[in-house]
């Protein structure tokens, strides 16, 4: 998402480098260049005065750096301003004094709301919260059935209507839900809502019931990022309709210009609370601002890269890895599987790497990683030997093709393995020698 905004940018960005004070025709040549920049990242036309007014008012103001060059000032009023535009702080889910948190969910039809319903259930488990689904979509065929799955997958009970007890009536499922959420002890409840192809006053109306019988604590109104400037339409008609406290936007991952982002907090008011990047469950996350502006500017999302390592990275195997590095011990093919399998718990590693500053640029290359191909590469090193892992020196030719056979890839790719785990051996000694720990070999000292 954002690759022609994030292009653009940097392109405009680059120009400006080479300057060493900005006129009044640099800002506004920078101004039109970054009002081109929005409209093709289809953000709607109010969003893009108002946020080329600040930049230029904001420019040309007395906030001149010292510390800054022209090209980093413009950079930092950008991301400001991005910051700002997406809505500033995080929103956070507002629990309720006394429990059940009632969650509703609003939208069209096909924004991903049931998908979302079993995201959001899954996320909260795992803040330590016990959700019920709630099936009050009784108007698309299988949505039930379809939140029943997701339910299945995320591990959260579904509250469905059962047949000739108020079937047909969302209203009456969605009050009788929040009844037995209190008495099966769930904290927080999720009522999936039905939609509609098109804005429309029954599904409005009966969103509205639903809305007036349980009270819910937090309306989260779901769009489809892919719809472009409609996403705007769309939600101003909800806010009227039914009215929202935050919005979840979805299939970010299908939206290279992300324009829909860019505006619906501003045209509506309400804060960007979750995004969708992907049909499966763990495809989503919440919403900050300022991770998000920082992706655009192609600074990196470094706090979302470390919040993610650091859930994956197990430290008390991080430890023993660095002080066996300390002690002199060379490093192994094992402490190399060692290494790809923590690496692997992170995530695909295009998504990784995405993440990483500067790395816009090599978006194409970054594309064409297949995770398979590490895995592959655990393969192989899993049909070494004790010995052969821990002293690859020794895997000469039979050797590499016993192993080829073992893992079933090809003598070639064994080869290139073990060529590459050479070079990586030489770099964390040359690493360790750089840094000066004592007793490694290939220190410096
Ligand atoms: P609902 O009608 O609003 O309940 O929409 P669904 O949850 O059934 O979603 C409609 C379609 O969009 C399904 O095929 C989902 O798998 C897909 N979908 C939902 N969220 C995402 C997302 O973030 N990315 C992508 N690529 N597809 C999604």
């Amino acid at each position: 998402m954002f690759e022609t905004l994030s292009d653009r940018l940097t392109t405009v960005f680059s120009s400006l480098r080479s300057k060493g004070k900005l006129s009044e025709s640099d800002i506004n040549a920078t101004a039109r260049e970054i009002r081109i920049a929005l409209l093709e990242a289809d953000v709607a036309l109010p969003v893009v005065k108002d946020f080329i007014a600040q930049i230029k008012e904001r420019a040309a103001g007395a906030e001149v750096s010292q510390a800054l060059n022209p090209a980093q000032q413009v950079v930092k009023i950008v991301n400001d301003e991005l910051i700002n535009i997406l809505g500033g702080e995080t929103r956070r889910v507002r629990f309720a004094k006394t429990a059940p948190t009632v969650i509703m969910l609003a939208g069209l039809q096909g924004s991903g709301k049931t998908t979302l319903a079993g995201k959001l259930s899954r996320w909260l488990k795992n803040e330590g919260h016990a959700p019920l689904l709630v099936a009050a979509d009784l108007q698309r065929p299988n949505a039930v059935q379809q939140l029943q799955v997701l339910g299945e997958r995320a591990g959260t009970p579904v509250y469905a209507p059962e047949p000739g007890n108020g079937v047909g009536d969302p209203v009456e499922v969605a009050r009788r839900s929040i009844e037995h959420a209190r008495h099966a002890q769930h904290d927080v409840v999720i009522i999936d809502t039905a939609g509609r192809l098109g804005i429309d006053q029954e599904m409005m109306r009966q969103a509205a019931d639903i809305r007036d019988a349980v009270k819910p604590d937090e309306i989260l109104f779901v769009v489809d990022a892919m719809i472009g400037q409609d996403a705007v339409t769309t939600a101003q008609a909800f806010v009227d309709g039914v009215g929202f406290d935050g919005v979840v936007l979805t299939k970010l991952d299908g939206d290279a210009r992300g324009g829909a982002a860019l505006s619906v907090r501003h045209i509506t008011g309400r804060p960007i609370m979750f995004a969708s990047t992907g049909e499966k469950l763990e495809d989503f996350d919440v919403f900050h601002p300022d991770r998000m502006a920082g992706r655009i500017l192609d600074m990196g999302d470094i706090l979302t890269l470390i919040e993610q390592a650091e859930k994956a990275f197990d430290a008390e195997q991080a430890e023993k890895m660095t002080s066996k590095f300390a002690s002199g011990e060379d490093f192994s093919l094992e402490d190399f599987l060692e290494q790809m399998q923590m690496i692997r718990k992170l995530g695909p590693i295009k998504n990784l790497l995405g993440m990483m500053p500067g790395m816009g640029q090599m978006r194409q290359q970054i594309d064409e990683i297949d995770d398979r191909d590490l895995d592959r590469v655990g393969g192989i090193i899993n049909s070494m030997t004790p010995d052969e892992r821990r002293n690859p020196k020794i895997i000469n030719g039979s050797r590499r093709a016993r192993i080829a056979k073992g893992s079933g890839v090809s003598v070639t790719e064994v080869n290139n393995l073990v060529t590459r785990f050479f070079d990586a051996q030489k770099m964390m000694r040359q690493m360790a020698g750089g840094m000066g720990i004592p007793g490694m070999p290939g220190t410096r000292r």
